[in-house]
C-alpha cells in the first residue's frame, strides 16, 4: 500500500518571525493546489509589507545585539548539526510536502531532503574551519591579520523548483557564517521552509536569527531588496528577478549572490559511449521535469552520429514514467503549474512553426486534473528559435549537430548563460580542453546533474553573481577585514 495520499483537508502554515509564529499582519491566506492532482494541500499567510519589515528587524535585532553572532563556531556547529538530525527525522514528511506542493516525484522528494541533511552538516562543519589570515612578512615592526566577519542580515530569496535544497544550500552557510536571515520562499512552495522553522525552534536556534515571510514577491520580497538594514541578498530565480536585485542594489549598494537561470548544452562527441551519453541527456533533460536550473535543454551532437545518437536517445526518452507524483514508480511527475505548461508547451509549438520536427512528446499528457508534459525531443532547430536562445524550464531538448570540436565549443557557448555544461567523450585530453573552455560555473565530464555539498555551484555570464556551496559558500556570506598592527615604536613623520 502507498503510504503517501493527497491529505483531506489543506495542510496549514504559519510564518516565523523573531521566534513566533504568525499569520501576519493581514490575516488572509493562500492555497497552494498540488499541480499533479489539482487538489488544495497547504495554506499559510499571504504576507505584506509590515511583516517583511519585522521579520527585517528581528533579524537587525538578533544580528546587532543577539548571541549568535559572537557564539564560538563550535557551538553554532552543534545546533547546526541538530537541525540536520531533526531534518533528518521528519525527511518523508517534508518530501510529502514538497511532493504536494511541487509535483516533483516522492522518491525524488524525499531524496533531495536526504540530499540537504548532507549539506546542513558539512556547512555545519565548515563552521569551524572558516578563519583568516596572518601576514608575518611585513617586517619586524608590522604583524598584519586578515579577519573574516559575518557580513551581517542576508535576505534569502528561493524558488519553486528545489525549495527545500536550494534553501539547504545557503541557509547553513549563512547561519555558519554568524549571519542572522529574513528568508522569502516561493509564493507556491513554502510549505517545506515554513516547516523547517519548527525544527530550528526545536534546535535552539536563538529567536530572530532566522525569519521567514510568506506571500507575493513585489510584496513581500521587494521590501528585502529595498532595505538598507539587510546586508546581502542570496536570490536564486530567474534572470528577471536577478536583476531586481541589480536595480535595488543601486540604492543601497548591499552585496548581492544571484543564482540565475541556465540553457545549459550537453556536448556529445562521436566516441563518446553513446549507451551511456544517451541515459545521461535523458536523466538531465527530464529531471524534475526539465525544472531545473543546471539541466540540459540544448543537445551539441557531433554530426557523424547525429541520428543514430538521436534515435537511441528518443527510445530511452518515450520509456521515461511520467505520472503521479505520489507513485513511487513515477520518474517525472508534473510541471509547476497550468501557466508554465502552457508556456512549456508554447515554445514547442512556435519551435515547430519555425521548422523544427518533433522526434518524440510535444503534447501534455497523463490525467489533465495535472499539468504533466510529455518530454520531447526536437531536431532542425534554427539558431534563432527561442527554444534554443530562452529558458524553457521544461522537458524539452533541441538538437544542433557541430562537425569539429571548434564548432562544438562556439555553439556550446553562444548562450546569454552560462550556468553547466556535460561534455561525453573518451578522449581525456578532448574533455579537459573542452572543460577549460566551455564557459560554465560547472562542467560534467560523462556524467550529468552530480552535486555534493564540497564542490561550489554558480554561474558565468546572465546566470549570476557569486558561488554557494563549498568552502566558498561560507565565505560569501563574511566580509574580509584586515588590520596592521604596528609593534615598535613608530618612526614619527612629523619629528
Ligand atoms: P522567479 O524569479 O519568478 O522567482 C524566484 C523568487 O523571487 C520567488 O520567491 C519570487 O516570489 C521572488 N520574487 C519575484 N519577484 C520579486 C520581487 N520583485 N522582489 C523580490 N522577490 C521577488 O523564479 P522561479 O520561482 O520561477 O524559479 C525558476 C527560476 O529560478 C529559473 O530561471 C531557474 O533557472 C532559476 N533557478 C536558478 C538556480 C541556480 O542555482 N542558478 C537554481 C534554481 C532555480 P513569488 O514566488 O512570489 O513570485
Amino acid at each position: 500500500m502507498n503510504p503517501f495520499s493527497l491529505p483531506a483537508a489543506p495542510r496549514r502554515f504559519q510564518m516565523y518571525i523573531g521566534g513566533q509564529f504568525t499569520d501576519g499582519a493581514s490575516g488572509q491566506l493562500m492555497t497552494r493546489h498540488s499541480p499533479g492532482h489539482g487538489a488544495a494541500v497547504a495554506q499559510w499567510p499571504s504576507g505584506v509589507g509590515e511583516d517583511a519589515q519585522a521579520a527585517i528587524a528581528a533579524a537587525r535585532e538578533a544580528f546587532d545585539n543577539g548571541p549568535w553572532p559572537s557564539l564560538s563556531a563550535g557551538a553554532r556547529a552543534a545546533r547546526l548539526f541538530k537541525v540536520a538530525d531533526l531534518i533528518e527525522r521528519h525527511a518523508q514528511e517534508l518530501g510529502l510536502i514538497e511532493c504536494l506542493e511541487t509535483g516533483k516525484p516522492i522518491t525524488q522528494a524525499i531524496g533531495e531532503i536526504r540530499g540537504a541533511v548532507d549539506v546542513w552538516r558539512f556547512a555545519a562543519g565548515a563552521a569551524r574551519v572558516m578563519r583568516g589570515e596572518a601576514y608575518n612578512n611585513l617586517g619586524d615592526r608590522v604583524l598584519a591579520i586578515v579577519l573574516r566577519e559575518p557580513i551581517g542580515v542576508v535576505g534569502v530569496i528561493t524558488p519553486w523548483n528545489f525549495p527545500f535544497f536550494i534553501l539547504a544550500e545557503r541557509l547553513p552557510f549563512i547561519l555558519a557564517a554568524g549571519c542572522t536571515a529574513v528568508v522569502k520562499p516561493s509564493e507556491a512552495t513554502s510549505g517545506s521552509t515554513l516547516k523547517l522553522c519548527a525544527l530550528l525552534h526545536a534546535a535552539g536556534i536563538p529567536p530572530g536569527v532566522v525569519n521567514v515571510v510568506t506571500g507575493r514577491g513585489p510584496v513581500v520580497g521587494q521590501p528585502l531588496l529595498d532595505s538598507d538594514r539587510i546586508d546581502m541578498l542570496s536570490v536564486t530565480g530567474s534572470t528577471t528577478t536577478g536583476r531586481k536585485a541589480i536595480e535595488a542594489s543601486a540604492g543601497n549598494i548591499k552585496k548581492l549572490g544571484l543564482e540565475l537561470g541556465g540553457k545549459n548544452p550537453h556536448i556529445v562527441f562521436a566516441d563518446a559511449d553513446l549507451d551511456d551519453a544517451a541515459d545521461g541527456v535523458a536523466f538531465g533533460m527530464a529531471f524534475n521535469a526539465g525544472q531545473c536550473c543546471v539541466g540540459g535543454s540544448r543537445l551539441v551532437v557531433q554530426r557523424s552520429i547525429a541520428e543514430a545518437f538521436t534515435a537511441k536517445l528518443a527510445q530511452k526518452i518515450r520509456r521515461i514514467r511520467v505520472g503521479d507524483p505520489l507513485d513511487a514508480q513515477t520518474q517525472v511527475g508534473a510541471l509547476f503549474d497550468e501557466a508554465h505548461m502552457h508556456k512549456v508547451l508554447g515554445y514547442v509549438q512556435e519551435g515547430v512553426r519555425m521548422g523544427a520536427h518533433v522526434v518524440c512528446g510535444g503534447a501534455r499528457t497523463g490525467d489533465h486534473a495535472g499539468y504533466f508534459v510529455q518530454p520531447t525531443l526536437l531536431t532542425n532547430v534554427r539558431p534563432a528559435t527561442p527554444l534554443l536562445r530562452e529558458e524553457i524550464f521544461g522537458p524539452v531538448l533541441a538538437v544542433v549537430p557541430f562537425d569539429g570540436y571548434e564548432e562544438a565549443i562556439t555553439i556550446a557557448n553562444d548562450s546569454a548563460f552560462g550556468l553547466a555544461a556535460s561534455i561525453w567523450t573518451k578522449d581525456l585530453s578532448q574533455a579537459l580542453r573542452a572543460t577549460r573552455q566551455v564557459r560554465a560555473g560547472r562542467v560534467w565530464v560523462n556524467t550529468t546533474l552530480d552535486n555534493g555539498p564540497e564542490t561550489p555551484l554558480g554561474g558565468m555570464k546572465q546566470s549570476g553573481l557569486g558561488r554557494e556551496a563549498g568552502l566558498s559558500g561560507i565565505e560569501e556570506y563574511t566580509e574580509v577585514k584586515t588590520a596592521h598592527i604596528h609593534l615598535q615604536a613608530r618612526t614619527h613623520w612629523i619629528a
